[in-house]
């Protein structure tokens, strides 16, 4: 008999709804966490709880689908941390994305959602276009407005390992995992701790490292396949001065990328930048560069707003490898999980996905481990457990 029947990599939003859902499976788990919670990319997201409109330009529908579930979801267990609100995207002479092709795009869009209420849209009438924010008018042929979700990523985060805690999951931070061998029915799992190493025996084992999993896959025996995947930075600008119509989805003048300019905590993010990224995780940093296109694009969009500099900083997309041929956003935004042995399944890797869909994250993590796992009675299902305040 193991001492744990799960043990967790990584306090990311991963790790947590993976602590989250085993715990609420009645199964024995502990979560190590070298960094703190959230201290990787899940407090470095766009803080968004959506199904994602521009992955439909690619044709993710099942990805969109999903997202948007879980977006409901949310919605109903996490009210104090997840809200809708309005999305506005503006369209001038000069953007790529035409009228035409947002009205499809946002039209597809409420129908994933289930064509509810939330899932309405409209065009904006030009007597509400100075009511904007400040927007700029110059050329500006078309408002559309949606709604979408927005988040406290790291806050999310924080009560999903409180409702793992409070099922009974055991959380051990300051907790650098170091390896990993498989011996039969059980994993041994060792990690460093305050100076000392210490061990436990794992029924099964679940790394989710972020853009760490790579590494941490490395040093667990056996090793197994590893997708091919490459990191992708994304920095975001954080200026004074708070707009208060909701969320703006723009197109940055330099290549017409997707850009959103967002409230939060009382000042402005916008974001994001894409760069591949080859150096360790931890060397991330935002580039002069990012910095600079990031400001122009809010400059462009909204040229009386203040662009004091308050802080700006770095996340990594775990994305499969294409070698940077297709744009970050042309990639798959879907989870890849890797197994240690496809006949028997005792570990999982997770690679990529989103914040939006940890809760289903978590499940397929499950499924995989099923087999592996005793029988244990359920304490809770984590689509109706309301999540506590974050701590
Ligand atoms: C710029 C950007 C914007 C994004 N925007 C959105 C968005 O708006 N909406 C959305 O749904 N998704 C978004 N995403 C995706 C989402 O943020 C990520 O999918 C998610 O945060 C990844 O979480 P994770 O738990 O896998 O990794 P992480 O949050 O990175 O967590 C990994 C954890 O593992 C720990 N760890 C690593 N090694 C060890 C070790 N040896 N021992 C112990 N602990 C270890 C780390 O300290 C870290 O806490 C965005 C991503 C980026 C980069």
């Amino acid at each position: 008999m193991s001492d744990y029947d799960l043990v967790v990599v990584g306090a990311g939003i991963h790790g947590a709804g993976v602590a989250q859902a085993a715990a609420a499976g009645g199964w024995s788990v502990l979560l190590l966490e070298e960094r703190g919670i959230a201290a990787g990319t899940s407090s470095r997201s766009s803080k968004l709880i959506h199904g994602g409109l521009r992955y439909l330009e690619t044709a993710r529908f099942g990805l969109v689908r999903e997202s948007l579930a879980e977006r409901r979801i949310l919605l109903a267990v996490a009210p104090h941390l997840v809200r809708l609100v309005d999305f506005h995207i503006p369209v001038y002479r000069e953007t790529s994305r035409r009228p035409w092709k947002l009205r499809a795009g946002l039209s597809l869009y409420a129908l994933l959602g289930g064509l509810g209420a939330d899932a309405r849209f409209e065009t904006l009438p030009r007597s509400q276009w100075a009511a904007l924010d400040g927007l700029d008018t110059g050329g500006l042929q078309a408002v559309f407005r949606y709604r979408d979700g927005q988040t406290d990523d790291g806050a999310l985060t924080r009560a999903v390992v409180r409702s793992a805690e409070d099922l009974g999951a055991q959380t051990l931070l300051g907790a650098r995992w170091l390896s990993a061998q498989r011996d039969g029915d059980a994993y041994v799992v060792h990690w460093s701790v305050g100076g000392r190493v210490a061990e436990c025996t794992a029924g099964t084992l679940v790394l989710a490292g972020g853009p760490w999993t790579a590494d941490l896959q490395s040093r667990a025996s056996p090793v197994g396949p590893k997708p091919q995947v490459e990191l992708v930075a994304g920095t975001h600008l954080e200026v004074s001065g708070q707009i208060t119509k909701g969320i703006y989805y723009v197109e940055a003048p330099e290549d017409r990328r997707a850009v959103f300019v967002m409230p939060w905590r009382g000042h402005t993010l916008v974001g994001t930048t894409e760069r591949a990224w080859t150096q360790a995780p931890e060397a991330l940093q935002p580039s002069a560069e990012e910095v600079l296109y990031l400001g122009q694009c809010l400059e462009r969009h909204f040229p009386q707003h203040p662009a004091e500099y308050i802080d700006a900083w770095a996340g990594l997309r775990v994305l499969p490898r294409d070698g940077g041929a297709t744009s970050a956003t042309g990639r798959t935004r879907e989870v890849q999980l890797a197994v240690d042995d496809p006949q028997s399944v005792r570990r999982v890797a997770i690679y990529g996905g989103k914040l939006t869909g940890y809760r289903a994250t978590a499940q397929k993590v499950l499924e995989r481990l099923r087999p592996a796992l005793p029988a244990r009675p359920p304490k809770a299902d984590t689509a109706t457990l309301r999540l506590p305040e974050a701590t």
